[in-house]
């Protein structure tokens, strides 16, 4: 039977969202589930992690040394637990892309990257070619299967149950050539792009990072995330960490309004798995409206405020 290790990621104090994903992917593999968090003052945090369901026991490593994600120091410890682990799972966001290839290397494992589909302990689906296409891959067993979870393609795992939490150390030499130093974040009082159930995107249309305030507004009413293409990042209208798409964050919303985004295929690559798209763009033959469930013809500037309006 396989018995899987999550990684649970501990942002600003919380349990990150993706976990309970992550979870989600974890019972699709098969077996008895642990989640691994690492930090300081966990208690709230596994908490959270010992509620999500399908969890059989949540261990916490809690160390001055845990206290930043930093994949240099937390690679090491996981190894040291992946021997009594047939999978080691992680989020395929910043902390499991950063720290995953580390523990695959230090292993002397491959990766498998963003899982999408579990089929079996060894066989899974992932996208491959901007998710133009989907490959199924076979992983040899023997040593852990260490994987990272494309978060966009899980339901998260409801928060019933009530597993045991086990503090847990480590012996594992951590090395010195990496310190954490300081850490800048964007703070934002809006819902994660990455698990919001509505996402308000603009292009490169938009103009500015001024006329970005217009989709902030409208999001603001819907209760929404801002997500943005990477034309209208790259001009500097709006942070990266906004950007959605290939090499952008991959999403799957609810409910996705594209508002003057063309549709490119990098673009479309971060949205496949939102459930309704709205697309608003002036130009009728614009990719966006072949992927779209509902289109508005027409100038942003125009309809976006009516559509505001109509949300009041
Ligand atoms: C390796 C690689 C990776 C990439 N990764 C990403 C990625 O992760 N995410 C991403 O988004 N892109 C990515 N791109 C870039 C991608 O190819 C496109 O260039 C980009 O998505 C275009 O952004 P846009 O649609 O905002 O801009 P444009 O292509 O300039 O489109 C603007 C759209 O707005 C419409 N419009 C203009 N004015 C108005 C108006 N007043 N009212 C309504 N509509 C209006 C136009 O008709 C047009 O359709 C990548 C490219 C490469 C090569």
């Amino acid at each position: 039977m396989s018995k899987i290790l999550v990684i649970g990621e501990v942002s600003d104090g919380h349990l990150d969202a993706g976990v309970a994903k992550v979870v989600a992917a974890a019972a699709q593999i098969g077996g008895e589930i642990e989640i691994a968090l690492f930090g300081v003052n966990l208690g709230d945090v596994a908490a959270a992690a010992a509620k999500l369901d399908g969890v059989a026991k949540v261990r916490t490593f809690e160390s001055e040394g845990n206290a930043h994600i930093l994949a240099a120091t937390y690679a090491p410890q996981i190894v040291e637990q992946a021997a009594d682990y047939s999978h080691v799972l992680f989020a395929g966001n910043a902390f499991g892309k950063d720290t995953a290839p580390r523990v695959a290397a230090m292993l002397g494992v491959q990766q498998i990257s963003e899982i999408m589909v579990a089929h079996s302990a060894t066989s899974f689906d992932r996208s491959t070619y901007a998710g133009n296409a989907i490959v199924t891959v076979e992983a040899p067993t023997g040593s852990a299967i260490v994987a990272t979870v494309r978060l966009a393609s899980f339901t998260a795992v409801g928060s019933s149950g009530s597993a045991p939490i086990e503090a847990s150390s480590s012996s594992a030499a951590l090395p010195t050539h990496t310190r954490f130093l300081e850490l800048k974040a964007q703070k934002s009082e809006r819902p994660d792009l990455q698990v919001a159930r509505t996402v308000v995107a603009g292009g490169r249309a938009l103009g500015s990072g001024d006329n970005f305030q217009m989709l902030y507004s409208l999001a603001d009413k819907l209760g929404a995330a801002v997500g943005a293409s990477r034309a209208a990042v790259d001009a500097g209208y709006v942070p990266n960490d906004l950007q959605v798409g290939q090499t952008g964050k991959v999403i799957a919303p609810e409910l996705y309004i594209a508002i003057g985004i063309s549709g490119a295929i990098q673009h479309l690559a971060g949205i496949k798995d939102a459930r309704t798209i709205v697309a608003i763009n002036k130009d009728a033959d614009a990719p966006i409206f072949e992927i779209a469930d509902y289109g508005l013809v027409g100038d942003l500037f125009k309809l976006v405020p009516e559509l505001e309006g109509l949300v009041s």
